[in-house]
């Protein structure tokens, strides 16, 4: 508490999809255990190092023990504001790290992903520490520049974006859904992802076409003898967070064959990571040397700015496809995430 503390940052390399195999794609990066990574190509040659590197072979449990998420659960418990987001190119990854193949979830639990083990361990937690832990979620997405609530029936509207001096950056009129089940949380998220933006194009049938942020709100209060009546002060409540933010994927228009209302999309999409990436960039500085940092410039920079900038307690999941076709991307991910293991946070 209070102390620096640097993003975590992990990677995990996906395995060739059937299309690439079938496409004769060479496998260009190859970890080399400890944390490093290679990739290796015609003109390129290159290592990096992670906190962790999870390979196409690693299974979705490998992931969430490996990835230092249960710690991130623990902490929000404690009280912090935790946040895990997965960053890399569309078809990277991302939304399979965190949910796992949604339309087989129950009938291959192997595969769930980082946010169901993390609400079960959540669950897990709460009954094994004998606190007494009130839940809630909300469920957002920004799609072109607009925050919208996933939870709240009806069409979808545009919710305002609002900064305080105590809050920070917030939602005004955000959702938020108590629970105390896992199958109210899954639910959750099933029906809030099937409200998401996603469209087809060629890179990826069901690509996500926003940033979704799932928030789950944790408040404990300490369980006490009912016989003795404490005063309020001697046993504080405490609330934490603990987000999940899964990006959509940076894309080049012309590779993905967007065009209209897609590439306005792609757009959008591509300001706001680039935003991200900007934000990244002067975050990775010393603290003396920073500068003010653009967090105005989007609404996802904004809305993950505590998460980044300044009491947050983070998990980065960089998700990259090994393929030689996607190089260049995987570069650009590489690169980013190397630079964010020097930000830090003052939890
Ligand atoms: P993103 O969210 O980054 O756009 P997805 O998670 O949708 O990417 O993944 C793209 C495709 O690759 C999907 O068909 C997904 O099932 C598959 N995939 C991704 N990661 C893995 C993995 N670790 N193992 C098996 N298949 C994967
Ligand atoms: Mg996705």
């Amino acid at each position: 508490e209070g102390r620096e503390t640097r993003l975590r940052v992990v990677l995990r390399v996906r395995p060739l999809t059937c299309t690439e195999t079938r496409r004769g794609d060479q496998e260009v990066v190859h970890s080399l255990g400890d944390g490093a990574i290679h990739v290796s190509a015609a003109r390129h040659d290159a290592t990096f190092g992670f906190s962790a590197v999870f390979d196409a072979g690693a299974s979705q449990e490998a992931v969430f023990e490996g990835s230092g998420m249960r710690q991130l659960v623990e902490l929000a418990i404690d009280g912090f504001s935790c946040t895990v987001f997965a960053f890399g190119q569309t078809g990277s990854g991302k939304t399979y790290t965190l949910m796992g193949p949604l339309a087989q979830s129950e009938t291959q639990p192997a595969l769930l992903g980082l946010m169901q083990r993390s609400f079960t361990c959540l669950l897990e937690q709460s009954r094994s520490r004998g606190t007494d832990l009130a839940l809630s979620a909300s469920y957002l997405e920004i799609y072109n520049e607009q925050v919208r609530d996933l939870l709240s029936p009806g069409p979808p509207c545009a919710l305002p974006l609002r900064w305080s001096k105590t809050r920070g950056f917030y939602v005004e009129n955000q959702l938020s859904v108590e629970f105390e089940s896992l199958e109210a949380i899954v639910s959750l998220l099933l029906q809030g992802s099937q409200r998401r933006r996603t469209s087809a194009h060629a890179l990826n049938r069901h690509s996500s076409r926003s940033h979704a942020l799932l928030t789950i709100h944790i408040r404990s209060r300490a369980h006490h003898p009912p016989t003795r009546v404490l005063q309020a002060s001697a046993c504080p409540s405490k609330q934490g967070t603990l987000c999940f933010v899964d990006l959509a994927g940076s894309e080049r228009v012309k590779e993905t064959g967007s065009s209209g209302e897609l590439s306005v999309e792609a757009n959008s999409i591509n300001r706001s990571l680039l935003a991200l990436g900007h934000c990244i960039s002067l975050l990775a500085k010393p603290r003396g040397k920073r500068t003010h940092i653009p967090y105005r410039d989007s609404k996802l920079t904004r809305l993950l700015a505590r998460s980044l900038g300044s009491s947050g307690i983070t998990l980065m999941v960089a998700c990259i496809s090994p393929s030689s076709r996607c190089l260049s991307e995987t570069l650009s991910t590489l690169h980013y995430a190397s630079q964010a293991r020097r930000v830090t946070t003052k939890p």
